[in-house]
């Protein structure tokens, strides 16, 4: 679903949502770190959006402070005025003054993981049709080293080419994707990991995979494994580290100097047969059919059109970016049927 569509089923602010946050989730896993991510992805659009201006705030302060006065302005401009096409409930776009394409910027972020959904969405329903595969999420970790954030990378991407040497994982599995997603914990340690969309050929026995990855680390063995239900909320779940690569919340001056450093560094890939597959993919009509693509449906809609989801018709809203969290905090909390004063 498009992020900018507001659903009519949204989470009410206030006790129930509190209660939800303090679940752990079913498919918890490696440390707290992860299912803390997974509680930011049941946030309101509201407080995501709040959380998106915080985090460029935040930035560009860190920007600042490393006297990148440049980087500091782009990010200030980054969609600081909006044009939002609205009935009044539901939102159908977002369009941005300006785009500063920093990879660290969360709406910037948001709207590249969005590309590479649109992109690959088609391409892996289509790989699982044709070659009988089924996707797993794959988080595979290493063991934490004083290193450098490029080192560490470096360690995990190698070790998974090791990995895709294996007689065993061929047998296994028909390729995929990878995204890199970083932490750093209190003592400095970089933790890398690389969540992986598998298409599985066969089962297996996870112990035997687990003796595999410490074969080709030396000394790692951790690494989670769990079924891809459905592929557009799989794809979603290891997209949204393009995204949010690490937790900017948590990050410092020197960070953001060392990230500077790190040109041109991948976050996103395919590999094995998947690659190859991707590279020739041609979407038919069946293909095609395979998925709703919301977001380019929504992008010829214009002020006057009706409402994809109440047929009202849409008006062009300007907002700036504080006004946004505001905008949707309206929304999530007028009832149905009534619309607020204030924004029309
Ligand atoms: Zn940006
Ligand atoms: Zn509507």
């Amino acid at each position: 679903m498009n992020q900018f569509t507001l659903s009519t089923s949204l989470t009410a602010p206030g006790l129930s949502s509190v209660k939800s946050q303090s679940r752990p989730s079913p498919h918890t896993y490696l440390d707290n770190r992860v299912t803390k991510s997974q509680i930011a992805s049941r946030r309101t659009r509201s407080q995501r959006a709040r959380e998106r201006l915080e985090t460029k705030e935040h930035l560009s302060r860190l920007a600042v402070e490393i006297r990148n006065v440049e980087l500091a302005d782009k990010i200030d401009r980054c969609h600081s005025r909006l044009s939002v096409l609205t009935c009044g409930r539901h939102i159908a776009r977002v369009i941005p003054n300006f785009t500063c394409e920093f990879r660290l910027c969360p709406d910037c972020g948001r709207r590249r993981s969005r590309k590479i959904q649109n992109k690959y969405l088609p391409m892996m329903s289509a790989f699982m049709l044709h070659r009988r595969v089924t996707p797993v999420h794959l988080v595979l970790t290493q063991t934490h080293r004083a290193e450098t954030r490029k080192q560490s990378t470096k360690r995990i991407k190698d070790a998974f080419t090791r990995l895709q040497r294996r007689v065993f994982w061929n047998e296994h599995f028909k390729g995929g994707t990878w995204s890199l997603e970083f932490t750093k914990d209190k003592k400095g340690f970089h933790h890398t990991h690389l969540h992986i969309i598998g298409f599985r050929r066969t089962f297996f026995d996870i112990e035997l995979l687990r003796s595999e990855w410490l074969a080709v680390t030396g000394d790692s063995h951790v690494l989670n494994l769990k079924p891809i239900l459905d592929i557009a909320t799989g794809l979603r779940e290891v997209v949204k580290y393009v995204s949010k690569p690490l937790d900017i919340r948590r990050f410092g001056a020197d960070d953001l100097k060392e990230f500077l450093g790190l040109k041109n560094m991948r976050m996103f890939g395919t590999f094995g047969e998947f690659r190859d597959f991707s590279k020739d993919f041609e979407p038919s009509d069946n293909d095609g059919a395979a998925v709703s693509d919301l977001e380019s449906f929504n992008r010829d809609l214009v002020e006057g059109c009706a409402c994809p989801q109440c047929n009202q018709p849409l008006f062009d809203l300007r907002l700036s970016k504080s006004e946004l969290p505001q905008f949707y905090e309206q929304i999530e909390s007028s009832p149905p049927g009534k619309i607020g004063t204030k924004w029309n």
